[in-house]
This record gives C-alpha cells, structure tokens and sequence, in this order.
C-alpha cells in the first residue's frame, strides 16, 4: 500500500477509485489543482464532479483495469489532459487546461486479488510548451510567421499521398512580390523586412485554416491548398492578389505599395507528383512575370 505520507507530498496527481468508480483517496495535489478538498469528493462518484469523463472509452478502461489487472496510459500527446485544471507555469499562455500524463492501474489486496484502482495525474504542460516551440521553430520562417521550406518538403509528400489514395483535389500557389528589390533599395532592408511581413499577414488572413503559407525562399511564397480544385484556387489568387495591390505598408513615415504575381497549379491525376505540380505553379508564375506582372496565371498539366 502506499504510504500515507508520500501520497500526501507527492508532486503527482493520485486518485483511488472502488470498482464503481466512488472516489476513495483524493490527495492534497488533486485539492491543489481541482479546487475540491478530499472531504467533499470522497464518498462521491467521480462522475459527480468530472461529468466529462463519463466516456465509454474511460469506463471501459477502468473496466479492464480491474478485470484483467493491466496498466492503461493517457499521454498527453492523444488525450491532452483528463482532469480539466488550470495550467500553473509561466507557460500557462499556451494551453488552456493544465497538460497530463495520465496512468491508470489495479490496486489488490494481499491475496492478489484487484480491489481498488488509481490514477495517477503528471503535470506535463512545461514538456508539452516546449515540445510545441521546438516544433514551431523547425517549421516556422522567424520573420513572417509562415511555415518554412522544410515544413512543405515534409507536409507536400503527404498531401501527395491523399491524392493518390483518396483522389482529393490539391492546388498550388506559387507567388513572389513584384520588383522586390526596388523596395529594398529605395526604402531600405528593414523597411523590406516589414513588407514581407506585412503582405504575408495579408495573404495569410485570405486563407481559410486548413490551407499553409510557406515562405519557399526570399520575396517568394506558395500557399497549399488542400480540398481545391485549380478554378477555386485561381479565384483565391485573384481575391488575394487584389488585397495585397490595395495593401499599404507603413514603414517609418513611409507608405509602401507592392504588388504581387501568382502561378497556380493543380495535381494531376496522371502524373500525382509534387514535383510537377511545384514545376507547373513556377512555369505559371514565371509566365505572370513575364506578362507584366501583377497578375494571376492558372496552368493544368498538358
Ligand atoms: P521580380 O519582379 O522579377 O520578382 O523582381 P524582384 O526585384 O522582386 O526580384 P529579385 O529576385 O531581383 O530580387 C529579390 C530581392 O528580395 C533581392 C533580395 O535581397 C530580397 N530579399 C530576399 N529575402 C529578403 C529578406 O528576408 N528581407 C529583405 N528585406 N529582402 C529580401
Ligand atoms: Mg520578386
Ligand atoms: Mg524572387
């Protein structure tokens, strides 16, 4: 049995339930973070308190808990947390909810036999942060906030792959900012910072939430465009290209407008690979350019 006295010190959540999940102990860290002393919960189902655990998956676990004696794991990376507490870190910002690891297992008595269950609740919030900043910073581009090269060499063979499998439509935007370096030379590198910026928040905000902004290189992005067939994507490179031509940036005591050229593309069925549909959107926007800039050109594979 465990020792009273850890069970109260310990930096862990720990609950022990009966077999009709009644709460037996509820120690000083789940009175802590819950807000409910011991005396109130005890006695109570759990379900009184936390109707959200009142899941056939939760109630089946626990079933198997005590029936067959085995260990169930909530990671934090599937459930996010199971106990709805507050988050207690000065990474609170992030999340919600406090992050948790969370285990499940059988308590017997001194004949083996199974008799109570308990979880166990970890804080896992400060992992959880800085797991999500690492990953953020693998695949964001500092200065924009778009996602990087290396996000769409991972994320394109994927989306790739649903379109061969599923046949779900997937375009491509290729777009570079017109006369880019004029910006540069006429109003400086930190003004050229702010353009950037500025007309990739533009763009962004044009996007619904499934669809990425990747910063490809330099003054030139793509957007993937998941779910869209080439005229839908075409009509969102006109609405985007219109909003970045009306777009001014302030920059010192200095306005700056730009304008921007477009190549989109479509994944063929024939040939679903990304290199041709990156190919296709970059002979499009190249064909934007060179017909004067400020425009949309839509290619489907020959
Ligand atoms: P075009 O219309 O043909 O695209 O002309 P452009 O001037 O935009 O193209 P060019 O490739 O000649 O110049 C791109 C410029 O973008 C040159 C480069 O210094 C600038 N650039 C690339 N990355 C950054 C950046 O992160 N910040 C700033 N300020 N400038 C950048
Ligand atoms: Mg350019
Ligand atoms: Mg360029």
């Amino acid at each position: 049995m465990i020792s009273p006295r850890i069970f109260e010190v310990i930096n862990i959540g720990l609950v022990i339930l009966d077999p009709d999940l009644t709460v037996r102990h509820w120690n000083r860290w789940m009175e802590l973070h819950s807000g409910i002393p011991e005396a109130e919960i005890v006695g109570k189902s759990l379900f009184d308190h936390y109707p959200n655990l009142n899941t056939t998956r939760f109630t089946k676990n626990c079933k198997s808990v005590l029936t067959f004696g085995n260990f169930c794991f909530f990671s934090q990376k599937l459930h996010r947390w199971l106990f709805p507490f507050k988050p207690v870190t000065s990474f609170a910002g992030m999340f919600d909810r406090m992050q948790q690891s969370c285990t499940m297992g059988p308590l017997r008595d001194d004949g083996n036999a199974i008799r109570q269950l308990f979880i166990s609740v970890q804080d896992v919030t400060e992992v959880a942060a800085y797991e999500r900043r690492l990953v953020e910073l693998n695949t964001r581009d500092p200065l924009t906030g778009a996602f990087n090269r290396r996000f769409l060499d991972a994320r394109l063979p994927d989306e790739c792959e649903r379109h061969k499998r599923y046949g779900r439509p997937l375009s491509l935007l290729m777009w570079d900012i017109d006369h880019f370096k004029r910006v540069n030379d006429t109003h400086g590198h930190q003004c050229g910072d702010e353009v950037l910026k500025s007309v990739a928040a533009v763009v962004g905000s044009e996007l619904r939430l499934t669809d990425m902004l990747i910063r490809y290189g330099g003054e030139e992005f793509c957007c993937l465009l998941p779910e869209t067939q080439i005229d839908t994507a075409a009509a969102v490179a006109e609405r985007i290209r219109a909003c970045v031509e009306a777009h001014c940036v302030k920059c010192g005591d200095e306005t700056i407008r730009i304008t921007i050229s477009i190549g989109v593309s479509e994944l063929d069925s024939d040939s679903a690979e990304q290199e041709a549909l990156v190919a296709l959107a970059d002979k499009a926007l190249y064909e934007a350019k060179s017909s004067g800039r400020n425009r949309v050109v839509a290619r489907l594979l020959a």
